[in-house]
């Protein structure tokens, strides 16, 4: 289907225990015929049956090159859906490269990066937003990334977006039909009913199209930073965080300083905290700074964390910093819950919605109730992935929103009694543009340009 057959190596270009230089087309078996070769060299590969492996031995013409397994995956039952080939070679980059050459010898063409996975969705092993999911499967970089990436690629958003384009596609058929035979199918009443349809899936549209952002934070981390006047110990719950000590914490305020860049995984969710190296620089005495340092991040952290040091009465500055974390995703943490309190939790609770949790940076307690508090803030309490679909692409996301738009207009169109074939047209948008993410009715230069973020291999 797809033409000429592609090779490349699969695994990571560097030394390790096994590479895999994988085949996908019509002349795989061709190919993987003549360069292996079996122990005893009796062995005709080429008619060795799909799913199989054997050993041997790789040849660049009358040169071994390499000792080998071959997995053998005839299509469709394969990745690709064409007859692919894999050979498990020793992981060393110069012998990867020469298993790859021998295979390019014997006919087979260099692959582009993502094409053995551009090939599984032209030739419909998959749908787009799958081939999608392939890619964040592989740049995971928590747990949770990975399980909503993985049911991506089993097909959830695929499965949710198939049903709302079946419920519009039905109506879209009802309305050409009734137009078409107007004696046999009465479009009686029909509006009523197809406003019903529309505001429920406009309701499902909208719950995918929200997840986004939700999405957006399990995959590349919620944007936190900390906030708090100097000596709250602000540096102090960065190390607990982070785990280890890396930055110098001392008595005198202002003498942390150090430049890094933290990323912290509590419980499978990403915090990447902005600016540690502002942290962890000079802090001057002026307590001023934690106000301006609140005022500059709050508008694009998604959460704030405001340390307050609970063994010294609040001032105003703590006022005004307080003022600044009203409408944002903030916790209170009050610190140094170790010492005689002088600030309470009743008492910030009394005059903020913002929750208050009592910690020891010093002496590291505190750190389960913020993961608590920040999976019920971020995530509705639950990360469990069974039946909630989460868009993580922003490609997706457009196409839900122009959906949305769409079935607005339907709506508009019924409300101002307009004829049927009105509510066709915005149909067939909605559904156009449902259909873009799986990807239906998408152009070669977005499917190129998606695939190319793929490595080559893959
Ligand atoms: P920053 O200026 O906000 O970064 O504050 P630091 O993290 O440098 O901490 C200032 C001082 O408070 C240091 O002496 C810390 O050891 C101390 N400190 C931080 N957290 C706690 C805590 O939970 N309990 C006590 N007793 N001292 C703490």
């Amino acid at each position: 289907m797809t033409g000429d057959t592609i090779a490349a190596i699969a695994t990571a270009m560097s030394a390790s225990g096994i590479g895999i230089i994988r085949i996908s087309g019509d002349d795989s078996m061709e190919i993987i015929s003549k360069v292996y070769r079996s122990k005893g060299g009796k062995k005709k590969i080429k008619e060795a049956e799909s799913h199989t492996i054997h050993y041997g031995f790789i040849y660049d013409n009358d040169t071994m090159i390499d000792e080998v397994l071959v997995m053998i995956m005839k299509g469709p039952r394969s990745y690709t859906g064409e007859d692919t080939v894999e050979i498990d070679c020793h992981g060393g980059v110069l012998a990867m490269k020469k298993v790859l050459e021998a295979v390019i010898h014997a006919g087979a063409r260099p692959a582009e990066p993502g094409e053995f996975t551009k090939r599984a969705f032209l030739n419909g092993r998959i749908d787009l937003s799958q081939a999608e999911a392939v890619i964040d499967v592989i740049q995971a970089k928590n747990e949770y990334a990975l399980k909503s990436s993985l049911s991506q690629l089993k097909g959830s958003v695929l499965t949710s977006i198939k049903e709302i384009r079946s419920s519009i596609l039905y109506h879209i058929a009802y309305i050409e039909s009734a137009l078409d035979d107007p004696e046999h199918i009465s479009l009686d009443g029909y509006s009523e009913k197809l406003a019903q349809t529309v505001e429920e899936e406009k309701k499902k549209i909208r719950r995918l199209a929200d997840s986004f952002d939700e999405g957006k934070m399990i995959r590349e981390g919620i944007r936190t930073v900390i906030v708090g006047k100097p000596n709250a110990g602000k540096s102090s719950l960065l190390n607990y965080l982070v785990g280890e000590e890396k930055a110098i914490v001392t008595d005198i305020a202002g003498t942390t300083r150090d430049v890094l860049e933290e990323t912290i995984v509590l419980q499978g969710i990403s915090l990447r905290m902005m600016d540690t190296a502002g942290i962890r620089a000079t802090e001057d005495v002026v307590e001023k700074i934690g106000v301006e340092r609140a005022r500059a991040y709050a508008k694009d952290a998604d959460l704030v964390l405001y340390v307050v040091d609970s063994s010294i009465p609040l001032d105003e500055n703590d006022e005004e910093i307080l003022e600044i974390l009203r409408d944002k995703k903030a916790i209170i943490l009050l610190n140094k819950s170790d010492l005689t309190p002088v600030v309470t939790k009743e008492m910030l609770e009394a005059r903020t919605d913002m929750p208050v949790l009592a910690i020891s940076a010093r002496q590291e307690q505190g750190v389960e109730l913020l993961e608590e508090q920040i999976k019920s803030m971020f995530f509705a309490g639950e990360l469990s992935f069974n039946d909630e679909v989460y868009i993580t692409n922003v490609r997706h996301k457009t196409a839900l929103e122009e959906a949305y738009q769409s079935l607005t207009m339907v709506e508009n169109s019924i409300a101002m009694e307009m004829p049927e074939d009105f509510f066709s047209i915005d149909l067939m948008n909605a559904y156009e543009a449902l259909g873009r993410i799986v990807g239906e009715s998408v152009g070669e230069d977005l499917v190129n340009e998606i695939f190319s973020k793929f490595c080559t291999g893959k």
